[in-house]
């Protein structure tokens, strides 16, 4: 039977592999139904008509023209602004990609969900925004989560999940970044180039930035809390060079099981893609005999502060994660349009967890989408400050 199947933020590296996987399927296997983007016009057409996409969506109206007249006389439809990307979510379908980078995809991913089918994630800001709220919704809407980050995907294939109480802990492993064995004097000097020129995974930029400040292992802590259902205390994280360990989970009778494979993307996005059965991806395969050694050691959270921050903004609770990554998301935009500094990043999301804390807003999880929003706005606003003052 043909899979019917969205991607949401199609033009990104995850939106590409995805497609990638599909352009591979057999004959008739996979449908697409809907892509989208946000302002990358003329990738966005070109991929509805190579994929035959009944629906695009561009949330950004600036390229709108061009999408359009790239379009005429195709059978796909178009749809501009935010509200396009949560149709193009809603429409019918059995699998969606959700792949938009940020806050921004908090309302198309829940769309999906609200959908009640198997929902590929890969945008874990939504989740670590508004985790609680998620996954609530997630159970009440009878939806799937497959979980598309390589350590929770491990996490995932290798987690007995009907038996909660045989688990210990879940362990995420990182690659550490480019600057795993930077001085200090070298992080004061980092360049936006050296930043993005991340050593194993090849990434969009913001998640290649949330790399070398190890901020993205630390949105990966909240994500697997939401996602697994465990306090702080029952995730570890280890740093682990080579990449070739994805997650592990360890049991109560001491065993450790792990999940291990090349570094490529398209294998988590293959098994969410197919789940629950396996689809074929053309990833370099493991030959362990070419190994010369699995190395693994604890993370330098005084080096590296972000990692730090998000598991006391998991601890917090409430609001705190909504604040840690709205602060985390104009922090690395600021860096990337070098605004800022480096170590800029993490002191501006950390001054924002203070000043939001102070207000006392970290009391209650946000329960109502619109409250969320707001928090993550006003989080921004205070980014915003802090970049200014600078
Ligand atoms: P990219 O930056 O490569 O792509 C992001 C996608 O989202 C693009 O399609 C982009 O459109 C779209 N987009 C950006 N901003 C907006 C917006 N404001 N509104 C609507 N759409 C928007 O990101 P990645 O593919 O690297 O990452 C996507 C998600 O997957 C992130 O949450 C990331 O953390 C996660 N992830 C990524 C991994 C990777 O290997 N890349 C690994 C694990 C998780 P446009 O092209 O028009 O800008």
């Amino acid at each position: 039977m043909t899979k019917r199947v969205s991607i949401l933020g199609s033009t990104g590296s995850i939106g590409e592999s995805t497609l990638d996987l599909v352009r591979r399927a057999g004959e008739g296997d996979i449908q697409i139904v809907s892509l989208t983007a946000n302002s990358n016009a003329e990738k966005l057409a070109a991929q509805a008509i190579e994929f035959g996409a009944e629906f695009v969506a561009l949330s950004d109206s600036a390229n709108s023209d061009v999408l359009k007249s790239a379009l005429e006389g195709t059978k796909t439809k178009v749809g501009i602004g935010p509200e396009a990307l949560v149709e193009a979510a809603s429409r019918e379908t059995d699998f969606c990609m959700a792949a938009i980078i940020g806050a921004a995809g908090l309302e198309p991913t829940l769309a999906a969900v609200d959908q009640g089918i198997h929902v590929g994630l890969a945008n874990k800001e939504c989740l670590v925004c508004a985790g609680d709220l998620f996954m609530q919704r997630v159970k009440r809407k009878g939806a799937t989560l497959l979980p598309v980050d390589s350590e929770h995907n491990a996490i995932f294939q290798v987690l007995e999940r009907d038996k909660p109480e045989g688990v210990r802990r879940l362990i995420l492993t990182a690659s550490g970044g480019p600057f795993r064995d930077a001085s200090m004097d070298k992080l004061r000097q980092v360049s936006r180039k050296d930043a993005l020129n991340h050593p194993v995974w090849s990434m969009g930029a913001k998640i290649s930035i949330d790399s070398a400040t190890l901020m993205n292992k630390g949105l990966e802590l909240i994500e697997a809390s939401y996602i697994f259902d465990r306090p702080s205390s029952e995730i570890d994280v280890v740093v682990h060079p080579q990449s070739i360990i994805h997650s592990m989970v360890e049991y109560i009778d001491g065993s450790v099981l792990a999940q291990l494979g090349s570094p490529d993307m398209r294998t988590p996005i293959a098994y969410a893609m197919g789940w629950p059965d396996r689809m074929a991806a053309p990833v370099e395969r493991l030959d362990l005999t070419k190994m010369s050694g699995l190395t693994f050691f604890n993370p330098d959270t005084e080096k590296f502060p972000a990692l730090r921050l998000a598991r006391e903004a998991l601890e917090a609770g409430g609001k705190a994660p909504c604040v840690l990554n709205a602060a985390n998301e104009i922090a690395v935009a600021a860096f990337l349009q070098n605004q800022i500094k480096f170590l800029d990043i993490p002191r501006i999301v950390e001054s924002a967890l203070e000043q939001h804390a102070a207000r006392s807003c970290f009391k209650n999880a946000p329960c109502v989408v619109g409250d969320i929003l707001a928090t993550d706005e006003a989080a921004r606003a205070t980014a915003h400050e802090h970049i200014v003052s600078l």
